[in-house]
């Protein structure tokens, strides 16, 4: 058979979860793919691991410092690494001609420009960082389409509807007789908790997610729900769906992944174990299919899948989300900024795992949403966002 170029990738947020998962796959894979570039924001030790194992062409840190050290390391080592450092070098590393693919696993808003560079530049881009789209939804895949990049979603639930629609499903999901996508939800580690419990949980235990392991941030948004609200913005615009056209399931085993459901009484699901390689490999090797290092799902051993309602008083999050992709405009950004620094504040002590919501829904109400969807709006909509937050924080 004819002998395949390697694809060159840029992993975005390479020390990270998504990003070692991304690099356990692609090590299965030497002789499809190469590691172009990897980059961390500040932990430099776990990015000089992977550079000895990787030989990428470029590393990328956030401070100047940390990649004088790296660099100092990798010449040591002998490796010809260029070293950078900034948003800049992060931009650069995603848009590079030579790049095939690029997977954007920052996580938050941080990720936008770089996974946004990815997308003017064509590339095929893995989306796993889905705070980028739900800010930006709007230019984001106006971007995708007039720049030809080839979007493909790695958030596991997103993943699965891809799996489940017809291969070019664009212009409204109803031209392909879908009437409903069905976002599966574990329900987080609270599920089933009163109100009186939930003003209990510690960030420990709002980390140690019971199917998935995750970084603090989206582990504490599974607990919040605010995950599945992020995941219903995120689903409306790659598969161009309505809000009220995405029910959320509560699925506590994660087997099914998610849904489509035709006009026909069909529903089409993606099953597996809830391992982040499969969608991974799967944005990898599309539309071909390669071995991810999952094991083999074992039904025999599942025996059962459960499904409920979830509760929206307990874990008002998913409304929240739900409304804010219903407003419009800078609604999501809004939304997403604010949650950014709630999370932030849970996880250092300063806020209760219910003043999470509580401060997302107050800046929301605060701020007036504006319709422009252009860049500069955007960014401004987060700065405003994070500064009422804040300012609500600091008088709480
Ligand atoms: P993580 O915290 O484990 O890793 C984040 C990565 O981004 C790290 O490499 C970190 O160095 C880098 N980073 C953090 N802040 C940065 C900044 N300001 N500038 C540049 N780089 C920065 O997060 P994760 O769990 O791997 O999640 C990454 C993204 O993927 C998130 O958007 C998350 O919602 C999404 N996602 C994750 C999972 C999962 O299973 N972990 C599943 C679906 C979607
Ligand atoms: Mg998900």
């Amino acid at each position: 058979s004819e002998p395949l170029r390697r694809q060159r990738v840029t992993v975005l947020g390479a020390t990270g979860s998504i990003g070692t998962s991304t690099l356990d796959v692609i090590a299965r894979h030497p002789d499809r793919y190469q590691v172009h570039a990897l980059t961390a924001h500040c932990s430099r030790e776990g990015l000089l691991t992977q550079c000895l194992v990787h030989h990428p062409s470029v590393a990328v840190l956030a401070e100047e410092r940390d990649a004088a050290w790296l660099r100092d390391c990798l010449s040591h080592a002998g490796l010809a690494t260029e070293v950078r450092a900034g948003e800049a070098a992060l931009v650069e590393a995603a848009s590079a001609a030579e790049v095939d693919v690029v997977m954007a696993a920052i996580v938050g808003a941080a990720g936008l420009l770089p996974t946004l560079a990815a997308v003017r530049a064509g590339k095929r881009v893995l989306l796993a960082n889905k705070e980028a789209l739900v800010m930006s939804g709007a230019l984001f895949m106006d971007a995708v389409a007039r720049h030809g990049a080839t979007l493909l979603p790695i958030d596991s639930e997103h993943n699965a509807i891809y799996q489940c629609l017809p291969p070019e499903h664009r212009g409204g999901l109803s031209r392909h007789g879908v009437t409903q996508l069905l976002l599966t939800a574990s329900g987080g580690p609270f599920r089933g908790w009163t109100p009186e419990r939930l003003a209990t949980v510690t960030p420990e235990q709002a980390c140690a997610h019971p199917n998935w392991s995750m970084g603090r941030k989206i582990s504490v948004d599974s607990a919040t729900l605010m995950n599945k609200g992020l995941e219903l913005i995120e689903a409306c615009w790659l598969f161009d769906a309505r809000p009220e056209q995405v029910q959320v399931v509560v699925h506590p085993q994660s087997v099914i992944h998610s849904m489509a459901a035709y006009s026909d009484g069909s529903v089409l699901a993606q099953l597996g174990n809830p391992d982040m390689r499969t969608p991974i490999a799967y944005g990898l090797a599309w539309p071909e299919r390669i071995d991810a290092g999952v094991e083999a799902l074992d039904l025999f051993q599942i025996a059962r899948l459960d499904f409920e309602a979830p509760d929206e008083s307990a874990f008002p999050c998913l409304r929240l989300a739900r409304e804010a992709m219903q407003a419009g405009g800078t609604a999501p950004a809004i939304l997403n900024g604010a949650n950014e620094v709630a999370v932030e504040a849970f996880l250092a002590g300063r806020l209760s795992f219910p003043g999470i919501g509580e401060l997302v829904g107050e800046v929301l109400e605060s701020l007036p949403v504006e319709v422009g969807d252009d860049l500069e709006t955007l960014l401004a909509a987060d700065a405003r966002a994070r500064e009422a937050a804040r300012s609500r924080l600091d008088r709480r």
